[in-house]
């Protein structure tokens, strides 16, 4: 019988209430930018003095009504190896469905009122899949990352890969998203932008992240209209909610009426939609036509949104030709492959893969899935897999089966070719095999007083193991240390293992520890662990969890003990 004892600490940042629904975190994420970088806020009020000022240099002499901006994008899609990780075909629908709207060649044009519909336009912006990359090298417009921070994702998951911004328009995919500690939306936001800026907007945060369930109408997002993405590029552009975010706000657009708050739920049927807000100031529309609720700015359902107003395109191809020309440039268009004469050409694939799981037992069987992507699977001619530690060592399936018959910890490697090239995924330490019967029978015992720890190297089946980390993870430290528990070392009572949450870069980042394997089977139930613990919460905002899971398989799979919340500890 194997046993282990894993101790691992999240932290995890906010407690969110659910509220009602509410799909858009855009305002949230730049509260938090400016709660983050007052001087962006400074600016910001700059701003909004210089995009006024331009609205009206615009209707006079700036932003001339045949130009025409063609925007490269990229798609960072953040994936476990699930459905999450969405499809070319799906990303394709997205981008479909994002031009028709923005060009207003949507099917639905017909359910704009007619009292709007003269105000109703081409916002003459268009985008294309990125098909060259930051190197030079092709690309599908699709990159994919294997991340757990594709869950509850706030900015974090742009630190995982961003395209230049001042060549790309950068879009993340996720599996869910949570803004922010001092918000109330989390489960229920769909996407979140950044607007438009230099001095008062951070480039390296520059983007949109939506759902993966609300990218495009097919695939995962089967049942959506897929213009979650419309509205949010939409912010990317510069454009205000429709409510201008405040009572009967101002979204600095003139054919737009004056809206009192989102409509949520509100659709063609409730047309006209009179709340009565004040005509605003500059207003070119009447606001006896009620609120445009039908606008991809307000909150109404997606299947209910059929228009930009002329005013908000002139708003968005003024926000590109002031904050965002370099990417719209010819230049630029031909280094991303999206200028009009770029021909298409198949690309070299991508290695990568997925096993169904790497703790294990000596004498499992792994199941590998081929991840690899930047071309149809179909025009891959062949898979290399070497297993170090494995039987087979080598394999040229697509999705090949494995068994590891002794411990260790091994390197697995893909080679991915088709007629256009060739590469190699290289994992190094991706196999984490026990021996099937633990040599160390309980009761075990750790102080952590080795400096070795948590490696020995002349009894290496007494490591430890951490999780892999950029981040400071758990360390061994001679500054803490508890009352001796040693039945063995009397007088050694010096050292522990402490992680620290302050010098964590990212909300929600779990670091794990694991015991080596203990051999239970002579010991009289019930099994107990003890430990000693200190904890010094960080700030009122903190929210650390300590959980405890044992595994009766090696590591495969884990069942929770002890769960430790931040009051709790
Ligand atoms: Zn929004
Ligand atoms: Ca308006």
């Amino acid at each position: 019988m194997k046993n282990f004892i894993t101790i691992t600490i999240g932290l995890l940042i906010g407690v969110f209430s659910t509220s009602a629904q509410n799909w858009c975190g855009t305002v949230e994420h730049q509260k938090k930018l400016y709660a983050d970088n007052p001087e962006l806020e400074e600016a910001s009020e700059k701003r909004t003095a210089a995009f006024n000022r331009l609205q009206g240099e615009n209707s006079a002499s700036g932003v001339r009504n045949d130009d025409h901006y063609i925007v490269p994008v990229v798609f960072h899609v953040i994936h476990e190896g699930g459905d999450e990780n969405i499809s070319l075909t799906q990303i394709e629908d997205q981008m479909k469905i994002l031009n028709e709207d923005f060009a207003r060649l949507n099917a639905d044009t017909t359910n704009t009122p007619s009292v709007f519909a003269e105000y109703a336009g081409d916002a003459r912006i268009e985008f294309r899949l990125a098909k060259i990359d930051p190197d030079g090298n092709c690309t599908e417009g699709v990159t994919r990352t294997f991340s757990n921070l594709t869950n509850d994702t706030h900015e974090d998951v742009k630190t995982l890969i961003q395209w230049a911004p001042e060549h790309y328009f950068n879009i993340w995919v996720v599996k869910s998203i949570s803004i922010d500690i001092d918000t109330d939306l989390d489960g229920m936001i769909l996407g979140f932008a950044q607007f438009p800026g230099q001095l008062w907007s951070k480039p390296e945060t520059d983007g949109v992240v939506i759902r993966h369930d609300y990218c495009g109408s097919i695939g995962t997002a089967q049942g959506v209209s897929g213009r979650t993405l419309t509205h949010e590029a939409g912010h990317w552009l510069n454009l205000i909610h429709i409510w201008g975010d405040e009572d009967c706000g101002n979204d600095q657009v003139n054919d737009t009426p004056t809206a009192k708050e989102a409509n949520h739920g509100v659709c063609t049927n409730h047309f006209p939609w009179d709340r009565g807000c004040e005509t605003g100031s500059g207003q070119t529309i009447t606001q006896d036509s009620g609120e445009m609720f039908m606008n991809y700015m307000d909150y109404s359902d997606g299947y209910c949104q059929n228009m930009f107003s002329l005013g908000q395109g002139t708003r968005m191809r003024s926000a590109i030709n002031q904050y965002r020309v370099n990417l719209t440039t010819e230049s630029n268009l031909i280094a991303t492959g999206t200028n009009d004469n770029y021909v298409t050409v198949d690309c070299a694939p991508i290695a990568e893969f997925k096993a169904n799981f790497t703790y294990g037992c000596a004498g499992d069987g792994l199941n590998y899935e081929s991840h690899s992507y930047n071309t149809p699977v179909d025009s891959i001619s062949s898979y290399e897999w070497t297993f170090e530690g494995g039987t087979p060592s080598s394999s040229t399936e697509q999705n090949p089966s494995v068994i590891y018959n002794e411990s260790g910890i091994f390197k697995t490697t893909l080679t991915t070719t088709n007629r256009v090239g060739s590469s190699t995924a290289i994992k190094e330490a991706y196999v984490n095999i026990s021996p099937e019967n633990a040599d160390m029978p309980a009761p075990y015992f750790q102080n952590f007083e080795s400096h070795e720890f948590p490696t020995f190297d002349n009894n290496p089946h007494l490591n430890w193991t951490t999780s892999e980390s950029e981040d400071p993870s758990w360390q061994w430290t001679t500054e803490v240390s508890s009352p001796n528990l040693s039945p063995i070392d009397n007088n050694i009572n010096s050292a522990s293992i402490r992680i620290r949450s302050s010098e964590f870069n990212q909300i929600g980042e779990k670091h794990i520890l694991i015991t080596p394997s203990i051999d239970l089977s002579n010991t009289l139930t019930p099994v107990r662990a003890y430990f000693d613990l200190a904890h010094a919460r960080r700030n009122e905002s903190s929210n650390d969890n300590l959980t405890i899971h044992v595994s009766k398989d090696c590591g495969r799979t884990w069942t929770r003990r002890f769960n430790k919340d931040t009051d709790a500890l």
